[in-house]
């Protein structure tokens, strides 16, 4: 069994066996990612790209493998591509720095989606207001899709389809690949044959969808691709963002000092190469490793039977869902479109309500806004419980999670 490989699954909570259905805020981590964070500390712990001593060698190897690692995994064209920050929202920012200094001028304009993370949404609202940027926002159909095209059935006057969105001054698209509240999976493609014969870079924030699927990033056509380790197996303190490399040669580093340059004399400094100019101080060395682990232990099990088993148990959990009286499911109604993110609301019953019941029988849901309030406000809801599945996760989880759900329902509509 895939759960015995993850120690804190053994463990109880208030006296009964943890039931762990919050994958979508952070993955529980496999003893052999653990044990990669010890290892490198008793064994190989020195800075990189430094020392000519073994012990830094070592590191480095081990560290650069890391990103080798990362290339095979999202299929990047090369090692220069990939750069290694602290998570999502890290990545999200670099790009919002270091291209939008050298790229966008007052009246250019900005398209994200309205499904958006705070994390891919923030930072181009702060740079659109610094800048004199336009930031439009792509609406979503009943069922949570984005809407692509004017045939979508949008009814919002804050925003639009992404066809009608966009203009000659459009310079980005930035859009998740997966909902953390909705669970709606992306049409990324279709994403790109809109932006790209019209010279539209795309943001692709794909921290929903890398742990659950294989991902293309040259197949998909983008230009950035950004992700955290710690929602797919790996440590906190881990992110990647892919840049093509043409576009990150054009990107000047927003972050200086450390490790990100060639020569430095009083007047001026030479950048170093890519991926390092964009890589400022010492990384997060042990981190960074033990991610690489987490992908290795990812692809031993394999992508199609992630997902595999993903959309087997998601398809269950939404039969269970669905059956229990007075909750509302956000998102797509059929699985093929979602990964396994389910967030509800429960007739009368507030989400914290539901999620404190929920801990006394020991399972682990989010509730609230999920860093996504501009998401919120289109939902007409304060806040949604959400439950989301991983790889360990298994059926009697789900009919665990159903049965706290109830005794919620029981609890807060007695009279
Ligand atoms: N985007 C999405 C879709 C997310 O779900 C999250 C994490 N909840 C983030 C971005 C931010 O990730 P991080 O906090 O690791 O930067």
């Amino acid at each position: 069994m895939i759960k015995d490989d993850f120690p804190i699954l053994t463990r109880k909570i208030h006296g009964k066996p943890l039931v762990y259905l919050d994958n979508a805020a952070t993955s529980q981590k496999p003893q052999a990612v653990i044990d990669a964070l010890s290892d490198y500390y008793e064994r190989t712990n020195a800075n990189v790209h430094r020392g000519i001593h073994t012990l830094a060698e070592e590191a480095t190897r081990l560290y650069e493998e890391a990103r080798d690692k990362t290339v095979r995994f999202i299929n990047a064209a090369s090692r220069e591509e990939i750069i290694f920050v602290r998570n999502t929202t890290e990545a999200v920012n670099l790009v919002a720095q270091s291209w939008a200094r050298e790229h966008l001028y007052p009246g250019d304009e900005i398209v994200v989606s309205i499904m958006e993370h705070h994390s891919n949404f923030v930072p181009w609202q702060q740079l659109a207001l610094d800048h004199g940027v336009m930031l439009k926002i792509v609406d979503i159909d009943e069922e949570g899709r984005l809407a692509l095209r004017s045939n979508a059935k949008v009814q919002n006057s804050k925003s639009n389809d992404l066809e009608s969105l966009i203009s000659p001054r459009t310079k980005l698209i930035a859009v998740t690949h997966a909902s953390n509240v909705l669970g709606t999976i992306n049409d990324i493609q279709s994403v790109v044959r809109m932006a790209r014969p019209r010279g539209i870079l795309t943001f692709v924030d794909g921290a929903q969808a890398v742990p659950h699927s294989a991902v293309d990033v040259q197949a998909l056509g983008i230009d950035f691709y950004a992700f955290s380790s710690h929602k797919m197996l790996g440590p906190t303190g881990v992110g990647v963002l892919y840049g093509r490399k043409a576009i990150l040669e054009t990107m000047r580093p927003y972050q200086t000092g450390g490790d990100m340059i060639k020569r430095v004399t009083i007047e001026k400094t030479e950048w170093n190469e890519l991926p390092w100019k964009f890589e400022a101080g010492t990384p997060n060395i042990a981190d960074v490793i033990a991610f690489g682990v987490a992908i290795e232990y990812l692809a031993k099990i394999g992508f199609d039977v992630i997902a595999r088993h993903e959309q087997e148990l998601g398809a269950y959990c939404l039969e269970r869902l669905r059956a229990i009286d007075g909750l509302t499911l956000y998102g797509p109604q059929e699985m093929q479109e979602r990964v396994g993110v389910f967030s509800f609301n429960l007739e009368g019953i507030h989400a914290h309500d539901a999620a404190t019941v929920l801990d006394e029988e020991g399972i682990a849901i989010r509730s609230g806004h999920h860093c996504a309030q501009p998401l919120m406000e289109r939902l007409h809801v304060p806040a949604t419980a959400r439950a989301s599945l991983y790889l360990y996760n298994v059926k009697e989880d789900v009919d665990r999670l159903a049965q706290g759900i109830k005794k919620a329902v029981k609890i807060f509509r007695s009279p």
